[in-house]
């Protein structure tokens, strides 16, 4: 008889995103003339075609795959030399981060990584995430294993075994390091779903605890392109200390449109180690390592060009334009926010504008009130964790005409109410 991961059974609510897609679907059905005029600021997904020196390189990289002479199969592992080095060299040396490109480990996005990191990390870890958080950072550890049950009541949508860190208004929705023990802690900046950004201080304070407490900071820096305020690090190895106690997750879907191409990489720097059973402290890079070297068979030869080509002058002249298309939508989205009389986070250093609901409404009916009246998705707050009930996300990867009559339909809606 084959067993099931049993963990698996502990996953409280689907995604949060079918349940959305269950909503509109449900919507498109009762009102099929309104159908046609939805505009989704829901999912984060990119919409602008891929930057011209990515496509190029791309092209002539599946014309290699068709000559032996050019021709390349298995490509190593990790990456081939040339991409892990274009990637120190553009977001890590300059930025004065000691890192080497046998550190860098591409693949095929960091949602994947930040599940398969798992996988040479130990079931019996305390971590800790922010509320709200990346829904995927808690799944994945409650599918593998490392979470106690669902919790019931007042702490419904949340596990066991996890430490939850509150966040709000009044923290600027950055957690500060746990009082309670924790041997792993999840850092997302700039934050989805809320569009904060940590400050040097802030990060500073995260490096100092973790080594203060042997403690492991995954730090997911998915969207540190969208940072416009030079203060504001974009990686954690910016922080002195923090080669030794992080790993980080980099993302090349927003940053370059790769939401369907696929590329990522996770940085494991070779000075941290973890403790095994009898108390040896073992290399997380060698383990990381075997790892890659086991379950991967790399990335294709033709998303490695289009990577590297991404870092070249005029690749980066094109990236940058795209993450400011994007941020300018989210400037729009911000403004139409306020103008409905609503209180507005992120959307400045981030593609993710976080808003509050309008008074009275929780953020499912926020949700439901936007679709009904105004025919737009957004993602409720409360789906990202408890502390996000009373917020709703709405993303900015969209054309620049739905963002303006998106914005337009919810500025409308100040009948609504005030904000909280
Ligand atoms: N990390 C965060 C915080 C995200 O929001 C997302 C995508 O929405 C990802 C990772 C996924 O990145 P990728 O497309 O590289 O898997």
């Amino acid at each position: 008889m084959a067993r099931l991961n049993h963990h698996f059974l502990k996953l409280t609510t689907g995604y949060l995103f079918p349940e959305i897609a269950r909503r509109v679907a449900r919507f498109e059905q009762d009102r099929p003339e309104a159908a046609a005029r939805i505009i989704r600021c829901g999912i984060g997904d990119v919409t602008e075609p891929l930057p011209a020196a990515a496509l190029e390189a791309m092209h002539a990289a599946v014309d290699e795959l068709s000559r032996r002479e050019t021709f390349r199969g298995y490509p190593p592992a990790t990456g081939y030399d040339f991409v892990r080095e274009a990637i120190v060299d553009g977001d890590f040396h300059p930025r004065g981060c000691d890192i080497g490109a046998d550190e860098i480990f591409l693949s095929d996005g960091s949602k994947p990584d930040a599940s398969a990191i798992l996988e040479i990390l130990g079931c019996d870890n305390v971590i800790a995430v922010a509320d709200p958080v990346y829904p995927v950072y808690v799944d994945t550890n409650v599918m593998a294993g490392h979470t106690g049950e669902a919790l019931t009541g007042g702490d419904a949508g949340r596990y066991g075994g996890i430490v939850y860190l509150d966040t709000g208004a009044d923290n600027g929705f950055i957690a500060s390091p746990p009082t309670a023990h924790a041997d792993i802690a999840y850092l997302c900046f700039p934050n989805n779903p809320t569009g904060a950004v940590a400050t040097r201080a802030q990060l500073e304070s995260w490096v100092r605890w973790a080594r203060d407490h042997d403690a492991l900071i995954l730090f997911d820096a998915a969207y540190e392109a969208f940072i416009t305020d030079p203060s504001i690090p974009h990686s954690i190895y910016e922080i002195p200390g923090a080669r030794e106690v992080a790993i980080e997750f980099r993302s090349f879907s927003k940053i370059g449109g790769f939401t369907g191409v696929r590329a990522g990489y996770t940085v494991v720097p070779k000075g941290i180690t973890g403790s095994a059973p009898d108390g040896g402290r073992h290399s997380l890079h060698a383990l990381w390592s075997r790892r890659w070297a086991t379950c991967s068979n790399g990335v294709s030869w033709p998303v490695q060009r289009g990577v590297a080509a991404l870092y070249t002058d005029l690749g980066r002249r094109q990236t940058s334009e795209l993450v400011r298309f994007y941020l300018e939508n989210a400037r729009l989205l911000s403004e139409s926010l306020r103008a409905a009389g609503l209180r507005v986070w992120g959307g400045v250093n981030a593609p993710y504008v976080w808003a509050s609901c309008p008074a009275g409404f929780s953020s499912w009916q926020t949700f439901d009130l936007l679709l009904g009246e105004a025919q737009v998705v957004v993602t409720p707050g409360s789906g990202f964790g408890r502390c996000g009930e009373g917020y709703f996300r709405v993303s900015a990867f969209n054309g620049r005409e739905n963002v303006i009559e998106a914005g337009k339909r919810m500025a409308a809606l100040t009948s609504v109410g005030s904000s909280r």
